[in-house]
């Protein structure tokens, strides 16, 4: 049996819609409120749950409604909890303004983020009791991650662990300088294209790939949007195209990408195959507002896939 330790954040989530303008002192009415998961961890883990992967959430939250309302959903999705800490400051939350062409406008409380993996944490024997996995999704989003990432992977490999790193963005741009251990521990690693450009200087897939290889890296799954995928390995990228979808929201496409991809693996399917379901999955993503609101299960995803069209035709 198989299953995946997902570690990273998990983010409380209030997209407000439509606002079209900011005024202070007056009172927007809106059409809606609406309290939806977010954080590269939460998302990746409901992701792996949705799609029948065994999947452990390591990550924090507040003791506040919030953190019970992303309990309840992750645990609706068969995610197991027993690795989700409580800190004392307030669930990780953003505040999402959406404007009538769908573009965000951002206020984010990191609370308990702060204080999250702040000491090397340890990964002992419950955490790892039934996983065959590690995951690290967005190690830039947490600053104990960022320091202590690498720690959390070295041990998941000495456990006998794959690993994988979803690197995110560096909103402090240091890219390679703190994520460079990290991959010395990671065996695949998730990039879209803005991510490659910061961490490797080059936006050709090849050279990318090449240069993550350099720092131990031995799968390389990159991104690319609307375009789809692309899958390196020894020294061959295959290139999957996305499907043609109407876009409602990408917020947490690259969550669910890389969730399908690892529940594809675990499957044992090749990395063609993953790439192609992990790209269904995405597409279905973006059809709804929210990061996971989208997402369907295994089988829906299948049947829907024989019929999708493919962007480009292909
Ligand atoms: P991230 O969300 O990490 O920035 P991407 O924007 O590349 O990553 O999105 C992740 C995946 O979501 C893509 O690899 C693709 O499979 C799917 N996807 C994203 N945008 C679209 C789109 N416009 N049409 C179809 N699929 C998409």
């Amino acid at each position: 049996m198989s299953g995946v330790l997902c570690c990273g954040n998990i983010v409380f989530d209030v997209l407000v819609r439509p606002v079209s303008e900011l005024r202070w002192n007056t009172t927007h009415w809106v059409d809606s409120i609406r309290h939806t998961m977010g954080g590269n961890g939460a998302n990746t883990a409901f992701a792996l749950g949705v799609l029948g992967a065994r999947v452990r959430l390591l990550g924090w939250i507040g003791a506040d409604p919030a953190g019970a309302f992303l309990l309840d959903k992750l645990a609706a999705a068969g995610v197991d909890l027993s690795g989700v800490r409580r800190g004392r400051a307030p669930t990780a939350t953003t505040v999402s303004l959406v404007n009538p062409q769908g573009d965000r406008f951002l206020l984010h409380a990191p609370g308990v983020s702060l204080e999250a993996f702040a000491d090397p944490p340890e990964l002992d024997a419950p955490l790892l009791e039934g996983m065959t996995h590690f995951h690290l999704a967005n190690p830039f989003a947490i600053p104990g991650l960022r320091r202590h990432g690498h720690a959390l992977l070295r041990q998941a490999r000495a456990a006998g662990l794959v690993t994988s790193t979803d690197t995110g963005w560096d909103q402090h741009g240091r890219w390679m300088q703190d994520l460079a251990q990290a991959l010395a521990w990671t065996d695949l690693v998730f990039v879209n294209r803005e991510e490659t450009l910061g961490l490797t200087g080059s936006s050709d897939l090849c050279e990318a790939a090449r240069i993550f290889a350099g720092y131990g890296v031995r799968m390389a799954v990159f991104k690319l949007g609307a375009e789809g995928c692309a899958v390196w390995r020894d020294g061959e990228i295959i290139r999957v195209p996305a499907f043609e979808v109407e876009v409602v929201d990408t917020t947490g496409a690259g969550d669910c990408f890389a969730g399908a991809y690892l529940a594809a693996l675990l499957e044992g399917r090749d990395p063609a195959t993953a790439a192609r379901f992990a790209n269904a999955a995405a597409a279905l993503s973006v059809t709804q507002l929210g990061a996971t609101e989208g997402l369907r299960g295994r089988d829906e995803i299948e049947a829907w896939m024989r019929a999708a069209p493919v962007r480009g035709g292909a």
